[in-house]
């Protein structure tokens, strides 16, 4: 059987891996001139592959896209990734959960692609862009820049999302082959990216705090997120920002803050009342920078009406009590995004409604297959972009 697949990022290159194993005779084709274009840009350059939270955890981290990635996750999970890298020669290494190349070079990740590619003798079409797409009867017939059409018996569409065009292509043009086709494709939202605030917040940029837990509530959804995050010219970025930007920016409205997530509200209470009794002469500045960044806690104060240089002692209870709040309910207006260029990840692509989970074909034109980010769902930060990509890659290379 001839299986062709289009692109060759990680859900390309699992998927031609996974079908030349099974014995199929593989084509892989991709526009750029090199294969892994956005895998070597990853992570900074160090490639984070995967993440080792126990298997319902990470399906969990997929949100309301768990069930549909269950299957994939199931076939080839974040231990057979780990196993297959390593076992084939790629040594990892682990911080906080996130695996990379124990290089720590990105680089090391797409040359692993490049030997297992050559010794599984998968045929690969370099610097060749698929500009057409059709199927007669049984056959899929792949019109190629470049190079007369070939036909394949099953074709695995990789072609990843509509992030990151001018580094690696993926203007997302691809997606159009696919309505062609009959597919539906979801709106293409920013993902992994940073977002900007409608209050002016260039007196914070710079200022990170480790641990903050964000709660965005909309008709859609509720969410609480911890994790780190930075202040910025004209808005917010860091983890925890980039991990529910896509919910942010379908539902904008109020983010709050919890800045000192560590105490709850009336341990915080007794600590700032503590702080004041201990130091009844100060400013109210002088003694809430023991807790707070002091940029933030003039923008803090100045939102919340508290005088900067008002004596501690002189504050009224309900004066206290709005602080308190102010910290742990710390709210910022979500204005907009970047452009889907900027965004690490594409959320949006082929409807999962569409495709069969159990085999990542699709349910509109038999035959075809999906995998990676060219599907609608995105993960977080921390490896599992990949890993899903690597996942159903794997699962679409399957053919089953
Ligand atoms: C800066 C950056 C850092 C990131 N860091 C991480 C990280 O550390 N960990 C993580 O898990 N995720 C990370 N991601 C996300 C991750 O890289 C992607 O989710 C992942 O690469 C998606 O894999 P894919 O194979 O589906 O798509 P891609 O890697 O985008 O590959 C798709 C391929 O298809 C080719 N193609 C498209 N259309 C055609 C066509 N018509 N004809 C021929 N070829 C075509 C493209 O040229 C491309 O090579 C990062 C993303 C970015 C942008």
């Amino acid at each position: 059987m001839r299986v062709g697949i289009i692109g060759a990022g990680p859900a390309g290159l699992m998927a031609a891996i996974s079908a030349a194993d099974k014995g199929w005779q593989v084509s892989l084709i991709e526009q750029n001139k090199d294969i892994g274009c956005k895998l070597l840009i990853s992570g900074g350059g160090r490639c984070n592959i995967t993440n080792t939270l126990f298997g319902p955890e990470f399906l969990e981290r997929f949100r309301e896209y768990g069930r549909f990635f269950k299957p994939a996750f199931m076939s080839f999970s974040n231990e057979d990734a780990i196993r297959f890298f390593e076992e084939n020669g790629l040594a990892l290494k682990e911080e906080d959960g996130r695996i990379f190349p124990a290089s720590g070079k990105a680089k090391d990740v797409v040359d692993f692609f490049r030997q297992q590619i050559a010794k599984r003798s998968i045929s690969t079409l370099l610097g060749n862009r698929v500009y057409s797409l059709e199927k007669e009867g049984d056959m899929f017939v792949v019109y190629l820049r470049g190079m007369g059409p070939l036909t394949f018996d099953r074709l695995i569409v990789a072609t990843g999302g509509a992030s990151f065009s001018s580094k690696c292509c993926t203007d997302g043009r691809s997606f159009d082959l696919l309505r062609k086709m009959g597919h539906t494709i979801t709106e293409l939202i920013p993902h992994l990216c940073s977002l900007n605030t409608e209050e002016d917040l260039v007196s914070l940029k710079g200022i990170t705090i480790k641990d903050v837990v964000l709660r965005h509530t909309c008709p859609l959804h509720k969410l609480v997120e911890r994790g780190s995050i930075i202040f910025t010219h004209d808005g917010i970025s860091g983890p925890a920002v980039h991990n529910i930007s896509r919910f942010l920016l379908t539902c904008r409205g109020t983010l709050n803050i919890d800045l000192l997530p560590s105490l709850d509200f009336e341990r915080l209470r007794e600590k700032v009342v503590g702080l004041f009794q201990d130091h009844p002469k100060r400013s109210l500045r002088n003694i809430v920078n023991k807790i707070l960044p002091d940029a933030l806690i003039v923008f803090l104060l100045a939102s919340l009406d508290l005088p900067l240089n008002k004596k501690v002692t002189n504050l009224s209870r309900s004066e206290v009590h709005r602080l308190v709040s102010g910290i742990k309910f710390f709210p910022l207006k979500i204005a907009s995004g970047p452009p889907l260029e900027w965004a690490f990840v594409t959320h949006g692509g082929v409807d999962v409604r569409e495709v069969n989970p159990n085999t990542i074909e699709s349910r509109i034109v038999k035959g075809m297959y999906f995998a990676g980010e060219v599907l609608e769902p995105s993960g977080p930060t921390g490896g599992f972009n990949i890993q899903f990509a690597l996942s159903t890659g794997f699962l679409a290379g399957q053919l089953r």
